[in-house]
């Protein structure tokens, strides 16, 4: 199981953190479609929804490098 080794047609999804070859490019990072999928159908309330905000938070947010 060598799922976090991306080649150049994969890439590692911010949120399940699997090298998936489908899915889109938020500033930086990686989402694939699956993950795309259920951030889209997951209600707001949901707890799950939280989750993938706080994943989300380290794309949004740039780090700043010293
Ligand atoms: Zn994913």
């Amino acid at each position: 199981m060598d799922t976090l080794l991306a080649s150049k047609d994969h890439k590692v999804c911010v949120i399940c953190d699997q090298a998936k070859v489908r899915g889109i490019h938020l500033y930086t990072s990686f989402i694939c479609t699956e993950c795309e999928k259920e951030l889209i159908s997951t209600d707001t309330s949901n707890p799950k929804y939280k989750y993938y905000l706080t994943k989300l938070k380290k794309v949004t947010t740039p780090q700043i490098l010293s």
